[in-house]
């Protein structure tokens, strides 16, 4: 099946070669007229995938309580930034600013700042959020004005652009996209190796040839630890992938809740990558920030009171609302596949003077 987008890329490539993976990634999800999160809403039951926030208020209740104890942590500030990047819907921030009205001073203290390039989803998130905040929509990090943060991140690191390289016998190649001899997209690798791929290499387990290395490109977790060393605050990234490092392509498309060849249908399916979740504490760390974890959903979840939200939401309900909720909160935390609770990872950033976040404890820094 073609495209819209495909017919583009493949005139890209015909004109200027095979493109990167990152650069074919970053054009499927945000090419302004046919990027995927440009043009719909991929949420939910309906939509090409669900997350955590969208099985359950629960997930988003907790993760605004840990905001709150973040904030006291961080001394309480009259005035600081609650930043969420990739906000989807809005709904764990609405079910967060909801939770958090216990501590009205925070309520009084956040301003609401919502990093998300895809106009079909800030109206979604101004509607989510009526009347529990007034939202400042931004396209980047960089354009939050100045201030202490509480940064929450569900599901977007994921949906960054990765790059990969092969391991060949005389150093690394690309993978990149170009057209096979039926003018279809299809991966190779760019012929010339490459002596030497950057710094993070050099942590992971020693390469053997067909190894693949993936690669988060664009900096943002390196900008995200350099605004918590400068101006304070801590960071929540969750998504799923592995907490050390390791070789294997990840890149992944997802359309209608099922797989699909991540070069089918360009633009129509959503395209991840599992997150490298130790790269994202060295990149942090690396601009000044310190890191803790990365522990597993379950493992979090269970810290900040899962059993107990639920039991309490149960009550009053009749039976079939109690087998809800307890199915809600196994989806969210339970350890078998299909499951969320190992799959998902979660990592906390914060400001070298501010030390371990609530839910983790000193000797889970990552060293
Ligand atoms: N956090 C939400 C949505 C996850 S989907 C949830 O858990 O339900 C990924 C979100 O990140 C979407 O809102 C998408 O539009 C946004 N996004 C992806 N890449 C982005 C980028 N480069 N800049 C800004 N927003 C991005």
């Amino acid at each position: 099946m073609t495209t819209p987008l495909a017919v583009e890329l493949k005139a890209l490539i015909a004109a200027e070669g095979p493109i990167s993976v990152g650069r074919y990634m970053a054009l499927c999800l945000g090419h302004p007229r046919h990027g995927y999160y440009m043009t719909r809403d991929p949420l939910g039951a309906r939509g090409d995938f669900i997350t955590a926030p969208e099985i359950s208020q629960m997930f988003g209740e907790l993760i605004g309580l840990w905001a709150v104890a973040t904030w006291q942590q961080m001394g309480a500030p009259k005035a600081f930034r609650l930043v969420e990047l990739g906000p989807g819907r809005g709904t764990l921030m609405a079910d967060a600013l909801r939770a958090a009205r216990l501590v009205p001073a925070f309520g009084a203290a956040a301003q609401v700042d919502l990093v998300e390039m895809s106009p079909v989803l800030r109206a979604r998130q101004a509607a989510s959020l009526k009347g529990l905040a007034t939202p400042i929509w931004h396209d980047g990090l960089e354009s939050v004005p100045d201030g202490p943060v509480v940064v929450i991140a569900n599901e977007f690191f994921d949906a960054l652009p990765i790059d990969q390289f092969v391991r060949g016998r005389a150093g690394w190649h690309e993978r990149r996209v170009g057209l096979d001899d039926a003018d279809q997209l299809v991966f190779g690798l760019d012929p010339r190796p490459l002596p030497a791929i950057g710094a993070l290499a050099a942590h992971f387990p020693p390469a053997r040839e067909g190894d693949l290395l993936e690669r988060l490109e664009g900096g943002a977790v390196q900008a995200l630890g350099a605004r918590l060393a400068a101006q304070g605050g801590a960071a929540l990234l969750i998504d799923y992938g592995h907490a050390a490092h390791g070789y294997g392509d990840t890149l992944q498309a997802m359309k209608d809740h099922r797989f699909v060849s991540p070069l089918e249908t360009p633009g129509e399916a959503d395209l991840t990558a599992h997150v490298d979740f130790a790269a994202l504490a060295r990149g942090a760390k690396a601009a000044g920030a310190r890191a803790f974890g990365a522990l597993t959903q379950g493992e979090f979840l269970a810290r900040l009171g899962l059993g107990a939200r639920a039991t309490r939401l149960q009550q009053g309900q009749d039976e079939a609302g109690r087998a809800a909720i307890a199915a809600a909160a196994h989806r969210l935390a339970g350890a078998e596949a299909g499951q969320m609770g190992t799959l998902f990872k979660v990592l906390a950033l914060g400001d070298p003077s501010l030390g371990p976040p609530p839910g983790f404890a000193p000797q889970e820094e990552f060293a």
